[in-house]
């Protein structure tokens, strides 16, 4: 079959695929892009469990990239649920008239860049083949969904539920005997409201989080028209933040106040509710001692509100500091522990040894299930980019590439794949920021670098392997001077056997990595090479 030809090829249609989809048409380079799922939205699209909601404030978790668009929309919550992130994807879709351009149902398998055509190779699992200049992989870091290797997982005949691939006709769990498997932010979004409906719900534990009221509530109208009269400057300062959200990162260091000032601190915070908790004090993820100060905290608030001290204990996290597991937002969940029809298992004290046809088997005991809600996350940051069969220069294999680890620079391309950009790769802040922020950022860059190679007549763009193993080597200085390693996270790959443990996201900051960007493109885009002139430099002059 002959290769249908494109100026670019997209894959995924999030919000990284639909910024960067608006933006190359803006360049004047005809784009195609290819989505799995039947509409956009991405992880608002596949995330549809109970409960699903932002832990980025809406006013800030939204494109910024228009005027109009950020006036025009409105929040309902201060946290905004799944449908309604998804129904802005596809406002964002219908107003800049962006799906003619998106072809759904379609899952790229396979990538191979021609060295000789200068072009990548794209083939789909509808057997088209697609031919394109550029390929970009807007495929998520958070979209390839993980069920446990548990035995007997197959044989269950009551339903099954994976947090990630929720059905898109509405689960009722009246009068169900409910199972939940895992303990991270999808199921301590669930776990409250499964439990208000389900007869009874089992929730299995193996490392408990530490969780943070959202203390959502509908959208104040005063606090919606001061981000709305001021949002030029509001984003400009949230982009320049560490986390990319704009909220109040204290810049005392946590021992230098007494045990009482920062007791009110977090209380204050504590009543504020959401992430912001972690910007209690500025050395909270640097120094062991002042990260327990604010562990211990949430911990005597879990005993203050869990009833059953045994639960309570067992809901404590001791295995890691705080905040270097993602840090969780959540309504009611330590207190859904008080409902008679919720238990905890601990599964240190009673390892799930298998799945049953009508259960589930731990520490002995056979406990019966209508339902199994497996909320067990994510092949995180790289499943979905290793999801796709990608040969680079040579027939080198990505998969080959980043056996021992990925390996890129700044997390938008890794050596040896020309002409092939990441959206939020590893390597870059991504998953520890606010990722609208971190997408927009991302695709201005991108864009600002194929306008410079337009204007110069140059057809390729390839980063440097030396300036790749530099950029390597900085994402895990800047790590290991922080708490994170400490933690066994998906930051770490540490949630997926087999997968190489090392730190993924680039913690140096939001703000500081865009202004490492800005310097990198300045300085006329250091670390990458340019090649194949494709019509004098002078003419394009
Ligand atoms: P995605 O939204 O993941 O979109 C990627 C798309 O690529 C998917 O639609 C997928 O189907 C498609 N795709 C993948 N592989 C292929 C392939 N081979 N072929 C075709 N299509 C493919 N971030 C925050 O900043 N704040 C939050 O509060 C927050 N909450 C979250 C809650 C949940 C439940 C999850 C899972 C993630 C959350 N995130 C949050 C992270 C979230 O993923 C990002 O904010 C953002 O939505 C990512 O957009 P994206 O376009 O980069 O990727
Ligand atoms: P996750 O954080 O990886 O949590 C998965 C849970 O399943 C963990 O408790 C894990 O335990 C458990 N688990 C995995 N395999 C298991 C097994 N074999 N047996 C028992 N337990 C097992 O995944 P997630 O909750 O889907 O969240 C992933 C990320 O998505 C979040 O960190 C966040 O970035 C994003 N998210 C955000 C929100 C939000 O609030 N906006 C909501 C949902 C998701 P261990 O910890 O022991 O591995």
């Amino acid at each position: 079959m002959a290769h249908e030809h494109h100026g670019a090829v997209i894959v995924g249609a999030g919000f990284a695929g639909l910024y960067l989809l608006h933006r190359l048409r803006g360049l004047g380079i005809p784009a195609i892009c290819l989505e799995a799922a039947d509409d956009v939205g991405g992880t608002w699209y596949w995330n549809r469990y109970p409960g699903a909601r932002c832990d980025v404030e809406s006013m800030q978790y939204s494109f910024s990239f228009s005027e109009e668009l950020q006036q025009e929309w409105h929040w309902s919550e201060r946290f905004a649920a799944q449908p309604e992130i998804l129904a802005y994807a596809r406002h964002v879709a219908e107003r800049y008239d962006l799906r003619r351009d998106i072809r759904f149902e379609t899952r790229v398998t396979d990538a191979a860049w021609d060295d000789a055509a200068r072009v990548w190779n794209i083939a789909t699992n509808r057997g088209e083949k697609l031919a394109a200049r550029y390929f970009f992989m807007a495929t998520g870091c958070l979209s390839a969904a993980r069920l446990p290797d548990i035995p007997g997982i197959a044989d269950f005949k009551g339903r099954q539920f994976h947090t990630g691939y929720w059905p898109h006709h509405k689960v009722d769990f009246t009068g169900r005997r409910v199972a939940v498997i895992g303990t991270g932010s999808s199921a301590i979004q669930s776990i409250p409201v499964i439990a208000e409906q389900a007869a009874q719900l089992t929730v299995f534990q193996r490392t408990p989080n530490f969780s943070i009221p959202s203390r959502n509530r509908p959208m104040d109208d005063e606090y919606e028209q001061g981000w709305k009269r001021d949002y030029a400057s509001l984003r400009q300062k949230a982009r320049m933040m560490r986390t990319g959200i704009l909220y109040g990162l204290s810049d005392t260091p946590a021992m230098s106040v007494s045990a009482e000032e920062r007791k009110a601190e977090y209380e204050k915070r504590w009543a504020v509710g959401g992430t912001a908790f972690m910007g209690s004090f500025r050395d909270l993820l640097l120094d062991q001692a002042a990260n327990d100060t604010a562990a211990d905290f949430v911990r005597s608030k879990i005993r203050e509100t869990v009833k059953d001290p045994a639960t309570a204990e067992r809901l404590c996290p001791r295995n890691h500091p705080i905040g270097t597991k993602r840090i969780c937002v959540d309504t009611q969940y330590y207190e859904t522990y008080n409902r008679p029809n919720v238990t905890l298992i601990d599964l240190h004290e009673a390892p799930i040894t298998r799945i049953t046809t009508s259960g589930i088997e731990a520490g002995g005991v056979a406990h019966e299930f209508d339902d199994i809600v497996f909320a067990t996350g994510f092949d995180a940051m790289t499943g979905a980019l290793l999801g796709v069969d990608i040969k680079g220069r040579a027939g080198e294999s990505l998969n080959a590439k980043w056996e021992a680890g990925p390996r890129t620079l700044v997390g938008i391309m890794t050596a040896g794949f020309p002409n092939m950009f990441m959206i939020t790769g590893p390597g870059s802040p991504s998953v520890l920021s606010n990722m609208i922020v971190s997408i927009e950022q991302h695709v201005d860059w991108i864009m600002d670098c194929l306008a410079h190679m337009q204007a110069k007549g140059q057809v390729t763009i390839e980063a440097d392997r030396g300036a790749e193993d530099s950029w390597v080597e900085e994402v895990n200085t800047v790590a290991n001077r922080t708490l994170y390693p400490r933690a066994a996270s998906w930051y770490m790959g540490a949630n997926v056997p087999g997968k190489p443990r090392l730190f993924m996201p680039y913690v140096g900051g939001v703000g500081n990595y865009r202004v490492l960007c800005d310097e990198v493109a300045a300085d006329g885009y250091r670390g990458f090479h340019f090649g194949g002139v494709e019509r004098p430099a002078a003419a394009a002059e």
